[in-house]
């Protein structure tokens, strides 16, 4: 579970767990978050791996700690960032980071953890597009471009990996109260992104984590290469 200091990836982490999953989380800092470091009772079920997307050294890194591992039944691509920027402004060095993050890094983790899934002839990998990988907005010229590149490639990973019994899906949320919404809309827009959506409110990280949970979940046994968005109808207006 990538992404997993704060917001939806908390929130998914943190299901799955109750669920009685063995999880590891990665964020970038090198001590893990409160929730993680305070969470005792999940006993050795937790674990914290410190990952930079936009380090170049981590894929090595993370490559030597699944080979410890052994397997992972689970992948979920969720960590993500995002910068407002017209296309005749945006620095290129904004563009490639947003990139890194949210694009190349899913893609190489995917690879890594597919080679593990196919030995075992099962697996779950879930990525968290957006709806401004479907539709866009002014000033998302780089966030829309990865998002979009996201589904995509979970097209093309999902044919790779069908043989393998490894289903790939995306889920594309809407807007949804976390830091990221916070630090991007702020209190004015999210409240007029709320008044203007079909359901008339943001979505909560709990309305996320279900959907995401049934994709990457034994209960889905035939979708893959899809994009469930989870938006309060924003994409049927
Ligand atoms: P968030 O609260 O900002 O959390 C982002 C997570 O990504 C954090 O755990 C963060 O770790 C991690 N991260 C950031 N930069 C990273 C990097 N360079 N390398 C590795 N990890 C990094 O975001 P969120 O709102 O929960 O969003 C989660 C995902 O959902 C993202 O992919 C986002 O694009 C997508 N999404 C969100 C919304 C929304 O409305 N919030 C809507 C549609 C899609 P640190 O704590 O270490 O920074």
């Amino acid at each position: 579970m990538t992404g997993a200091s704060r917001g939806i990836g908390r929130a998914v982490a943190e299901a799955a767990l109750n669920a009685g999953g063995q999880v590891i989380v990665t964020a970038t800092g090198p001590d893990p978050a409160d929730w993680i470091r305070q969470h005792p009772d999940f006993g050795g079920r937790l674990v914290y791996w410190p990952v930079d997307f936009t380090d170049g050294r981590w894929q090595a890194a993370i490559s030597d700690r699944l080979a410890a591992v052994g397997r992972v039944d689970v992948c979920i691509n969720n960590a993500g960032i995002n910068k407002i920027g017209d296309v005749r402004t945006v620095p290129a060095e904004d563009a490639r980071r947003i990139f890194e993050v949210n694009l190349v890094a899913p893609l190489v983790l995917t690879g890594l953890v597919a080679t593990g899934m196919a030995a075992a002839g099962y697996g779950r990998i879930v990525n968290i597009s957006s709806i401004f990988g479907i539709g866009s907005r002014a000033g998302r010229i780089s966030y829309s471009s990865s998002k979009a590149g996201l589904l995509g490639q979970t097209r093309a990973a999902a044919l790779d990996l069908a043989g393998d019994g490894i289903l790939v899906n995306a889920v594309a949320p809407g807007f949804v109260r976390t830091e990221l919404t916070e630090r991007v809309l702020g209190p004015e827009g999210m409240a007029e992104a709320a008044r203007r959506l079909p359901v008339q409110r943001l979505a909560e990280v709990s309305d996320i984590v279900p959907p995401v949970l049934f994709l990457a979940s034994r209960l889905n046994t035939y979708i893959t290469g899809q994009v469930l968005p989870v938006d309060g109808g924003y994409l049927a207006e």
